[in-house]
């Protein structure tokens, strides 16, 4: 095994946002951009002065651990494996949700983690948590710190000392099965990380979450992550096969196998447990060869309802398998477009008149080329024999449903811009603007009916409040009896006072409406503490009993990040 990194060389987000300290949005060559910011949500960019935070505006309260506690956790992991200075503290309090990002920018702190330590190995993760049940402090385990569900900030009523595990130290590809495909790795990886190590070697595991430059494979697991991928590679429940967890009684370890029916699955269990049942420090996942052609082919439909006949199509077919599948309702198709830079060379320049022309001629046959005609992504990998087969038996499926097909250009474009969306977020804070996501799962069954209630949820809820907003969605996750909706919407508001309370009544109003329509509370972006109030309609009354006593019999004193997924 080689060195490990130190802790300050751990890969981190900025304080107050997310990803790198100097990179963010621009809008400066994206004309489109600026509009429709000022049309749909009413910000007028270029009068407004942006507000970035600084370190020295926010008075950080001080770490409650006491001496002795931290002098037994540096004999553990190394007195510099051990931070306590406000920006590390700051950073692990709070996860990357909007209501995270405001409160930490604004300084409410309701409970900030008292120190962070990062063990090297195994045996430093067991003294830990040993010493936590000895002395009753709380551990938080920490992978990139990308949930946003509230997952990795303290409970605000504890009074127990607090420390937040991050095992970025931890970031290896330990062996690899050739015969089997399957990689043992260290939970602590980030995505480009764990894809360089295994690339390098002609591998892939194929998860490619929205937020992959900036999570990691302990938190894919403890979140049930979703990557965009899934179609063909898998939810994360597919892809890790076997974990290893340090628990209060010891290390519990799931085989890496391919199938199980050992009784109820103690895997599933970790899967999804948000740190509450122990600290994952290995998972073995599925890898594969990397295919030799990978495409990315955009298609246009003139409404979403066409659109979502196409993706059921897809889905159904029994000749092709596609790498994901993506639809973008009218609205998202609009935002996408007004995301599009000026072309400043001769080739884009003619690329943006074919698409003027195209536009002209589709408006020409009766569709709607601003507010419902909807851009779709479909990628096929493969020899370059499958991958064109492939690409014209969805060529056909598209027309039949009514759909066209754009080419590969645009989805080139799609595939080398999708993990720069988060730094959005941000900026949109600068100017008092939420933009924020929900998710859930739906059947092709009732996923139209998804799609228009939750507009009419959110924009009734905003109406409430005298606000104007925006919302656009996507259907991606494609399965044989349904998909994943994700919705992105705007809270512009009035003024801090009031900002948590109108971003919860659109948010609110949004998952209220998936479970009323009985969808799932979140397709992939866990519980934590944000999709709590949901939890019962979701998995039922006697479901939540089963995992409070799961949760209850496993970590009694509730040292194990207390409060996320049910409560107490
Ligand atoms: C812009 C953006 C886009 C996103 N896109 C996606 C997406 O496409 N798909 C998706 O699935 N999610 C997405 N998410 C949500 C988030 O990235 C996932 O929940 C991710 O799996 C969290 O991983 P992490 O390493 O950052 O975990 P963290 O945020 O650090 O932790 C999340 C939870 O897991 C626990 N945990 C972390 N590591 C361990 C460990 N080793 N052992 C035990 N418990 C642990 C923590 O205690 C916490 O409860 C997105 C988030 C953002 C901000």
């Amino acid at each position: 095994m080689s060195d490990r990194p130190s802790a300050r060389e751990v890969k981190r987000h900025k304080w107050w946002g997310w990803g790198l300290d100097d990179v963010s949005f621009r809008y400066d060559n994206k004309p489109a951009f600026a509009p429709l910011a000022r049309n749909k949500v009413g910000v007028d960019l270029d009068s407004k002065q942006p507000v970035e935070p600084d370190l020295a505006d926010v008075e950080v309260p001080a770490s409650r651990l006491p001496a002795a506690a931290r002098a037994a956790l540096a004999e553990i992991v190394g007195e510099e494996n051990l931070a306590e200075d406000d920006e590390y503290r700051l950073v692990h309090s709070f996860g990357r949700s909007l209501p995270d990002l405001f409160r930490v920018r604004t300084g409410r702190f309701e409970r900030l983690v008292d120190a962070v330590v990062y063990p090297a190995n195994e045996d430093e993760v067991a003294a830990v948590l040993r010493l936590v049940l000895e002395q009753d402090l709380v551990l938080i385990p920490y992978g990139g710190g990308s949930c946003i569900s509230g997952s990795v900030t303290p409970d605000p009523a504890e009074q127990r000392p607090v420390v937040t595990m991050n095992i970025g130290r931890m970031r290896e590809v330990l062996e690899i099965d050739d015969t089997a495909g399957l990689a043992r790795v260290e939970a602590g990886v980030y995505g480009p990380d764990l894809e360089e190590q295994l690339n390098a070697l002609g591998w892939t595991v194929g998860h490619f979450p929205d937020s992959f430059t900036y999570s990691t494979l302990g938190g894919w697991a403890a979140t049930r992550s979703s990557g965009m991928q899934s179609d063909k590679y898998g939810d994360i429940e597919d892809i890790v096969r076997g974990m290893r967890m340090v628990h209060p009684d010891g290390v519990a370890v799931t085989k890496p196998i391919p199938g199980r029916d050992s009784g109820p699955s103690v895997h599933e269990m970790i899967l999804g447990s948000e740190g509450r049942l122990g600290i994952i420090t290995e998972a073995t996942v599925q890898v594969h060869r990397i295919a030799p052609v990978r495409q990315v082919i955009a298609y246009m439909y003139p409404d979403w309802e066409h659109g979502i006949r196409g993706m059921h199509a897809i889905a159904r077919s029994t000749d092709v398998s596609p790498t994901f599948t993506r639809l973008s309702d009218g609205p998202e198709t609009e935002f996408s477009l007004a995301m599009v830079k000026e072309p400043t060379s001769t080739k884009g320049r003619v690329a943006a008149k074919v698409q003027d022309g195209l536009f002209a001629y589709l408006r020409s046959k009766g569709w709607d080329t601003t507010n419902e005609m909807s851009i779709s992504y479909v990628c096929f990998e493969g020899s370059k024999e499958s991958v064109e087969q492939q690409k014209s038996l969805v060529k056909k499926i598209v027309k039949n449903a009514g759909g066209i097909t754009l080419g590969a250009g645009p989805g080139a474009i799609y595939d080398q811009k999708k993990f720069d969306t988060p730094y959005l977020r941000d900026f949109l804070m600068n100017y008092q603007v939420f933009g924020d996501v929900c998710d859930t799962g739906a059947t092709w069954s009732n996923i139209n009916e998804v799609h228009a209630r939750v507009y009419d949820a959110y924009y009734a809820a905003l109406e409430e409040q005298g606000l104007s907003g925006f919302m656009f969605c996507h259907m991606s996750h494609s399965y044989h009896a349904g998909a994943c909706l994700y919705f992105t919407f705007a809270v512009p508001y009035t003024s801090e006072e009031k900002a948590l309370e109108q971003y919860y009544a659109a948010k609110s109003a949004v998952q209220q409406t998936f479970v009323d329509l009985g969808s799932t509370v979140s397709h992939h972006h866990a519980v934590g503490t944000e999709h709590q109030a949901w939890i019962t309609e979701d998995i039922g009354e006697v479901g939540e009993r089963m995992v409070k006593g799961l949760l209850a019999d496993n970590d009694p004193g509730r040292n194990l990040n207390p409060g996320k997924v049910v409560a107490p």
